[in-house]
This record gives structure tokens, C-alpha cells and sequence, in this order.
């Protein structure tokens, strides 16, 4: 079972776009409190029934359109896939206005997929200095998303890939592993994987 195997030090995020309000008031009534959530308006739906539910931790895992992202600072406190500069600059200056400090993770691209957003890393290192210097955010780590058709080995090395680059830029945080591979990266040092169908069943 998921919640037995995870080692200590890697946090579960459960995934939720998709799933009732019932569903994450049963998960959230076994203990589990952080959430993730890739449609604003979905989320905020459900965010309005569980509002009494003060102590869940919401996380955005979407892509963000940047009309989005002042009502996703409104609701969330760690945004998982920022995957461009403009972004990341719209997010400082709209947390800066709102007087937040959101967590970021800064998604790569480790290989190519043409469904998948992201930097390179070498876009990645390149832009890291302006990116850092962002004063209303709060860089946590990095997150990837492996193409499907990855082996077993294929994407052990590229968890194993995508820690050595968070090390590099100076961050604690992976965001990598799901429902197929949650396992995988955890053994690799994922420090928090988005785990959907594998908790709550299969759509
Ligand atoms: C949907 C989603 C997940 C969870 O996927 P499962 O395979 O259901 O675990 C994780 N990360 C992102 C970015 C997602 O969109």
C-alpha cells in the first residue's frame, strides 16, 4: 500500500482533479492533508464545499495560463509546473501585490515529448540567476514529468537526472513520481510525488 511504502522523507501529494469534495473529505478524514489540483475553476468549486476543512494544504500541479494565476495564488500555496521565465515573473509580481510567498517548482524537460512543457536544462541554468532573484516567490525544487514510453531504467535515470539538477541550482524539492512510477522515484529521492488513480482508484 502507497501510504505504508513511502519512505518518511517523501511527501504524499494526492491528486484530486477529477474527484468529488466526498472523496477528499474521506482521504482528508484518514489524515492526509495536502492536495493537488490542475483546474482552477474545478478546484475552486470544491475548495468552496471543504472550506471547512482549514488545514488542507492546496498545491496547483496544471500548466498555469497566465490569466490564472492570480486566483491560483488566491488558492494555492505551491505551484508545481512553472515552466517559462514570463511566468515565474507574472507570479512575483501578482504574489508581490497580493502580499503572498508561494512555493515554486520549475518543471524540466529532461526528454523530449512533444505533449510535455518545460525547460531544457540547459534553459534551465541559463535562466536560473533571473529566476532566482524573483523576489516574491519561493523556489522549492524541481519537477518533471516522464514521457510514457519510458522503461523502468529510462526513467530511473531521469530521476536520478533531475536530483542532481535540483542539487546543482541549490533547491530541497523533486516533485517527480506518480501513480505508474511513484515507487521509482522515490527510491531515485523524490521528495514529493503526485499520486492520483494509484489512492483514489482508477476513473
Ligand atoms: C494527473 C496528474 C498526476 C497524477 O496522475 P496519476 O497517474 O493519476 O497518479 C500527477 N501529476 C500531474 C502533473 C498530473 O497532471
Amino acid at each position: 500500500d502507497l501510504v505504508v511504502a513511502l519512505p518518511a522523507a517523501v511527501k504524499l501529494l494526492a491528486v484530486s482533479k477529477g474527484r468529488s469534495a466526498a472523496e477528499i473529505r474521506a482521504l482528508h478524514a484518514l489524515g492526509q492533508r495536502s492536495f493537488g489540483e490542475s483546474r482552477v475553476q474545478e478546484a475552486a468549486l470544491k475548495q468552496q464545499e471543504l472550506a471547512d476543512l482549514s488545514d488542507i494544504d492546496w498545491q496547483f500541479i496544471g500548466r498555469l495560463q497566465a490569466n490564472k494565476v492570480r486566483p491560483v495564488l488566491k488558492a494555492f500555496k505551491a505551484i508545481h509546473a512553472v515552466d517559462s521565465f514570463n511566468l515565474a515573473q507574472r507570479i512575483s509580481r501578482i504574489a508581490g501585490e497580493l502580499e503572498l510567498c508561494p512555493q515554486l517548482y520549475l518543471q524540466l524537460k529532461l526528454r523530449p515529448d512533444a505533449n510535455k512543457a518545460g525547460l531544457s536544462w540547459a534553459e534551465a541554468q541559463s535562466l536560473w540567476p533571473q529566476l532566482q532573484s524573483l523576489p516574491d516567490v519561493h523556489w522549492q525544487g524541481v519537477m518533471v514529468i516522464p514521457p510514457r514510453e519510458l522503461s523502468e531504467q529510462g526513467l530511473s535515470a531521469l530521476f536520478a537526472e533531475a536530483v542532481s539538477h535540483a542539487t546543482a541550482l541549490g533547491l530541497p524539492g523533486r516533485s517527480m513520481g506518480m501513480s505508474g512510477d511513484w515507487r521509482l522515484a522515490a527510491q531515485q529521492g523524490s521528495t514529493v510525488v503526485r499520486v492520483g488513480s494509484a489512492l483514489f482508484g482508477s476513473d
